[in-house]
């Protein structure tokens, strides 16, 4: 736990939340400024910046729960549609420095997440950023 973690004091009791579903690894709940009607939160209970710092066994934990919890969410708010988000890093708008899913129910043109164009390579240098990437798995 980090003393001055907003997500961490939500875990405590410290700061009350609208908790939806908890076990003995994660802790789910509504976000207080949703993108959408039913947008949830999924976060481990132990403190870790980002997904890449996680245990293997509680990011298991955390994409079993985000299954069940994306299930309930959208049948409560009547859409078979969602985005799972997951931001790590300041770069990539990363806010709260305990890693978290985003649940974020959809609706047929809703607006919500807009997608910039895809990145064209030529495709010698998509085959040798794959190659590259290969060599650090
Ligand atoms: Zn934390």
């Amino acid at each position: 736990m980090s003393g001055d973690c907003i997500f961490c004091k939500i875990v405590q009791g410290e700061i009350p939340c609208s908790k939806i579903y908890a076990d003995k690894h994660v802790w789910d709940f509504l976000d207080i400024n949703p993108f959408s009607s039913g947008h949830a939160l999924v976060i481990p209970i132990g403190h870790y910046a980002r997904l890449d710092e996680c245990p293997d066994d509680v990011l298991l934990a955390l994409v079993k729960t985000l299954k069940k919890v994306a299930i309930a969410v959208t049948k409560a708010v009547k859409t078979p549609a969602y985005n799972i988000l997951s931001n790590n890093g300041r770069p990539a708008g990363q806010l709260i420095e305990h890693v978290h899913f985003h649940i974020i129910p959809r609706q047929a043109g809703d607006g919500v997440i807009k997608f910039s164009n895809p990145v064209r390579y030529p495709t010698a240098q998509l085959e040798e950023l794959a190659q590259t990437i290969r060599k650090l798995l």
